[in-house]
């Protein structure tokens, strides 16, 4: 059938420096993904196959499809997504053919970084029940990934909160055989976090970024980025009473318009 999307390049606009912390992190992804992508004559010279597949576990809202999303952007490369209850649901009967599907897409416009979040819905432990669907696509996967020619070209980022509960099948050589761990951001971290979430957005002189880095023990960037969005709308609350809704709001009254202290605290 005509599919009006075939062709489509779909380029990410997130980039390195929207993610805060995670710089450890940042540059494994780099030498896994980017480098390959960007210099295959490297390890066609040594001889060594750059990844196909790279887990990324931990915590929801830790940064990983931010990471996927920066990567590809870097490498301009066609970023696609898939999730792991998305294919046991909507495509539910026809799951398999989606999987070919994208795997074609990503294919044809390489290079391509597919990402597939909360993998571990498709491919749990054989010994947790697995289903007759589940197995399936398991094995439609791995045949994919089997089938990629392995230059780098395409690279499939997989995600999850629960490393241990996915197929191990799809952990061994060839297939996700790189591991990177995201996790709970330090105090330096969630700094940045604030940093990158503040950036651009006018702050009365009262607030402390690194009093909140401080303060905010657990908090993962999700939990930042709704942290700021709240105490900006705190700010925009506090000056409704002052204007007339009806009416275009006077530029001096935009103009001063501050996140306080006290928004952060009542957030
Ligand atoms: P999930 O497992 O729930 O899919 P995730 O780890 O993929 O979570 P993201 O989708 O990358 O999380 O993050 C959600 C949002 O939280 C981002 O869009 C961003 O606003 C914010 N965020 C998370 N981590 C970071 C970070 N390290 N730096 C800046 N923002 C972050």
């Amino acid at each position: 059938p005509f599919n009006p999307e075939e062709g489509k390049r779909e380029i990410s606009s997130i980039q390195y420096e929207d993610i805060g912390g995670l710089e450890r992190e940042l540059q494994l992804v780099r030498e896994m993904i980017e480098l390959p992508l960007r210099h295959p004559e490297l390890f066609e010279k040594l001889g060594i196959k750059p990844p196909k597949g790279v887990l990324f576990y931990g915590p929801p809202g830790t940064g990983k499809t931010l990471i996927a999303k920066a990567v590809a952007n870097e490498v301009d490369a066609h970023f696609s997504t898939l999730s792991g209850p998305e294919i046991m649901s909507k495509f539910y009967g026809d799951s398999e053919k989606a999987l070919r599907d994208k795997f074609h897409d990503a294919e044809e416009n390489a290079p391509s970084i597919i990402f597939i979040d909360e993998i571990d819905a498709i491919a749990p432990k054989r010994e947790d029940v697995q289903g007759e669907v589940e197995r399936r696509i398991v094995a439609q996967l791995l045949a994919l990934m089997d089938g990629l020619a392995g230059r780098g070209q395409v690279v499939v980022i997989a995600a999850t909160n629960l490393p241990n509960s996915i197929d191990p099948a799809l952990r061994r050589g060839g297939r996700f055989d790189r591991e990177i761990e995201i996790g709970i951001p330090d105090k330096k971290g969630r700094l940045e976090i604030f940093q990158v979430h503040t950036r651009g957005v006018p702050l009365a002189k009262d607030v402390d970024i690194a009093a909140l880095a401080e303060t905010t023990f657990g908090f993962v960037g999700a939990d930042i980025a709704l942290l700021v969005k709240e105490a900006a709308m705190n700010a925009i609350r506090k000056i409704i009473p002052l204007i007339d809704i009806n009416k275009q709001i006077p530029a001096e009254v935009i103009e001063q318009l501050r996140i306080t202290k006290n928004d952060f605290d009542t957030a």
